[in-house]
């Protein structure tokens, strides 16, 4: 199978967890964590990085996010992170995944971006000579709001103002190759809107670099728009495109994949209802839907139950999953 939307933060094992924020004496705000037994430790751990099925907003599912970011501030962590995620998505019968992550989130302690991505890379290689078979490409996320952050005496580099995601950019021009492949925007859509960072998607295609966007997630239909305006082949999520049909009708003509991620939109609540979820209505248009996990440890999820939730709640039969499948392989990086 293929996986085109999972981030290395979100997916992190929890047992890699405890143990690099032992080694690094992070503070997991969990007392007495490490006089626990290890297995009851971890569960602890598991616990805090995990979503509830539903019911709580983006803030509390970003909550989730803390640990994962304050242990993958060091290269071995990064490297290691993507190596073990390697391996667990060929557990789950994924073959070839783009794993994407925000750099400058890994640099609050000291590390440099081009340090993070570095690391990231050799992950994704050894991942793929331990396991033939296995190929994985990066994604390099922007953050939105990121131009807005406070500056951090920690960080050896300057990780806000107006230019950061544009250096961002003209870093990836420098690494690019066989694994760091694409780019791409996340973070509060609602706050940041796309429209925002038309500017910073034009230098994207300057440089050459093929990206892709989370949008239609927390923001409507309109966001959509804006990552079409932007030259988009893909969109992250994207769903929200329901509330405007003859925009999702433009996705289908253009051929444009959405990256779609039910559980993930389960629990941050992009629907009221799981029953309201469009994923069965934009494929019956002809909208080039996929099946994606986002975050496997965060939203508990897998490709296989990804797969067994788009058949029982929505109907899909065999041959469309095998249709998702190929058009996720043919929006491919
Ligand atoms: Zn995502």
């Amino acid at each position: 199978m293929t996986e085109l939307h999972v981030h290395l933060d979100g997916s992190i094992r929890p047992g890699t967890v405890y143990e690099l924020a032992r080694r690094q004496g992070v503070d997991t705000g969990i007392p007495d964590l490490y006089r626990m037994p290890k297995k009851d430790a971890i569960d602890a751990l598991s616990k805090k990085m995990t979503a509830l099925p539903s019911g709580q907003d983006l803030n509390d599912y970003l909550e989730c996010f803390r640990l994962p970011l304050a242990v993958l501030q060091e290269e071995d962590a990064i490297e290691r992170a993507v190596t073990e995620l390697g391996e667990d998505l060929l557990k789950d019968g994924v073959t070839t995944a783009e794993i994407r992550f925000a750099p400058l989130s890994c640099c609050t302690k000291g590390l440099a971006p081009k340090d993070v991505i570095r690391a990231a890379e050799r992950g994704a290689r050894t991942a793929m000579r331990l396991n033939p078979g296995l190929t994985l490409s990066l994604i390099i996320c922007c953050m939105r709001g990121q131009e807005e952050q406070p500056f951090l005496e920690s960080a050896r580099e300057d990780l806000t103002g107006p230019e950061v995601n544009f250096r961002l950019v003209d870093l990836v021009a420098e690494l690019k190759n066989d694994v760091v492949k694409a780019m791409d925007l996340a973070g509060a859509e609602a706050l940041y809107p796309t429209e925002k960072y038309l500017p910073l998607f034009r230098y994207i295609r300057e440089k050459g670099i093929p990206f892709t966007v989370h949008a239609g997630e927390a923001d409507g239909a309109r966001s959509v728009r804006a990552a079409i305006d932007a030259g988009v082949t893909r969109i992250g999520h994207g769903v929200r495109v329901i509330e405007n049909r003859l925009l999702a009708q433009t996705l289908a003509v253009k051929k444009i994949t959405l990256e779609c991620c039910l559980l993930s939109n389960f629990q941050t609540r992009v629907f009221m209802n799981k029953e309201d979820h469009p994923i069965k209505q934009l494929f019956d248009m002809g909208v080039r839907v996929t099946l994606n996990t986002d975050n496997r440890t965060v939203s508990g999820t897998s490709m296989q139950k990804e797969i067994e939730t788009a058949q029982r709640l929505f109907g899909f039969t065999d041959a469309d999953i095998r249709k998702m499948q190929e058009y996720a392989e043919e929006a491919l990086f």
